[in-house]
């Protein structure tokens, strides 16, 4: 079967529509009502996640492009429903993605001015365009606009990207300076962020209370805890606190993504805190690519440390899983299928972004990818995690709208059907896991 935005019986594919948005980005059609209906846009994550949160299907959450100069080149239109088109499950009238009928054109983007910023709002015109499928977009959720009981408003302390609530903790990332000018990563806008889009200062109550809103409202299940380069790579004196709290007084899922600590043995004791997943983020496993795009990544920890560090949770400390974080558009795909191969064959999960040339970042100015050229990567990804029976997709309720999940590529695959008792027993596991996480959690 070939794969496209639609299925043979004219249906949209949502993975596909997911990992093209990515690709193109969606311009906003003036009878959408953003301010009243959506998530306000939060740029941190490393800037990754600078757009706008959106549903696709039952439960495909993204993160879509809307601001960057690249989107003015996009087919696809977000377009608010009237009210006879339909209710979304939540009550709410939905929205529509829509695309212009003309074939996409890549050398557009050779014309556009690059200082240009969305959102890009305009007004469709429907008669040259056709409906794609109709999406939800999440409502804020009240908790964004409380504050914590040192007075700080909770989004600045943390946000929800998908359904899991993203922390950053931690002093900006030292590749940002006072003394590492210029040793940031060139996809990267972490630094700009801090301070300006979330707290710089918060403290572990801060992140406790928003922790708290975020189970009682939104139901989130998993707490992910990011931070950049410290000087000294002792992210366990940084984070020990933090999770012995979160732990005791929440059970909650808890991730943890730093660069390799100092210590190798002190991944052990991020187990006993109660960490369940470890992800490392290494973007390229091309040696000069991985100098060239992140100077104080290569200077301070180096490309083999870091695959040294996946090796040694996945295979020594035995977290419930380990990630390696590439990000797919930045060197050439062979190389990112040989770093999904390294990744799986080491025992560890694959989390695989789209290069998004973000306002501000160094590589901003760059060209997205081509979704053609994204799909082979994507069904290489899910081909290898089903050949070697990694457990993906067991987390309760954890939809990530910053990337494709491994088991959301599977809408990618010529034949999505295959596998079928590997996928039997990955759903009886994500049950059971589900089961257990409901009966421990405390809040
Ligand atoms: S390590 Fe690189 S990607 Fe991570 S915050 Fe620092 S500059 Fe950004």
């Amino acid at each position: 079967m070939t794969v496209g935005l639609f299925t043979p019986d004219g249906k949209c594919n949502p993975a596909y529509l997911k990992l093209d948005l990515y690709c193109k980005g969606l311009k906003i059609d003036a009878s959408c009502d953003l301010d009243e209906d959506a998530r306000q846009i939060i740029r941190n994550r490393a800037g990754l996640g600078s757009g706008l949160e959106v549903v696709i299907g039952a439960d495909m959450y993204t993160n879509v492009p809307v601001v960057e100069w690249w989107v003015g080149n996009s087919p696809y239109w977000l377009v608010k429903a009237a009210p006879e088109e339909g209710q979304s499950p939540a009550g709410t009238v939905p929205y529509q993605i829509w695309r212009e009928r003309e074939p996409f054109d890549y050398s557009a983007y050779d014309s556009m001015e690059t200082a240009k910023r969305g959102p890009w709002v305009g007004t469709l015109d429907r008669a040259n365009a056709e409906l794609v499928d109709t999406v939800t977009i999440p409502e804020e959720p009240k908790w964004y606009k409380q504050r914590t009981s040192s007075g700080k408003l909770m989004q600045r302390i943390g946000c929800l990207q998908g359904t899991y609530l993203g922390v950053y903790w931690g002093p900006r990332c030292q590749n940002w300076g006072p003394n590492g000018e210029n040793e940031y990563c060139k996809f990267c806008t972490e630094g700009q962020n801090l301070g300006s889009q979330e707290e710089a200062e918060k403290s572990i109550q801060d992140v406790l209370e928003t922790a708290i809103a975020a189970r009682k409202e939104s139901k989130i299940t998993f707490v992910h805890v990011n931070t950049g380069f410290l000087d000294s790579n002792d992210y366990l004196g940084l984070f020990e606190p933090l999770f012995e709290k979160l732990k005791s007084q929440t059970n909650l899922l808890l991730g943890l993504q730093a660069p390799p600590d100092a210590n190798f043995e002190n991944y052990r004791r991020f187990k006993q805190l109660g960490v369940n997943n470890v992800s490392l983020c290494f973007e390229v496993i091309d040696a000069d690519l991985f100098v060239e795009i992140g100077p104080g990544k290569a200077r301070r920890a180096g490309l083999q440390r870091y695959l040294d560090a996946i090796d040694f949770c996945a295979n020594e400390v035995g977290f419930d899983t380990v990630n390696g974080e590439i990000i797919a558009g930045l060197e050439p795909l062979e190389s990112s299928m040989r770093a999904i191969d390294w990744i799986v064959d080491h025992g560890a999960i694959p989390t695989v972004c789209v290069f998004r040339p973000v306002v501000g970042a160094a590589y901003g100015k760059r060209k997205p990818p081509r979704v053609e050229d994204m799909l082979p990567v994507f069904q290489h990804f899910y081909r290898r995690c089903m050949e070697k029976g990694l457990p993906i997709g067991i987390a309760p309720n954890v939809k990530v709208s910053l990337i494709m999940l491994p088991e959301e590529c599977r809408g990618l695959m010529p034949n999505p059907n295959a596998w079928p008792i590997k996928r039997a027993a990955l759903w009886f596991a994500a049950k059971a896991f589900k089961a257990v996480f409901n009966t421990r959690v405390r809040v």
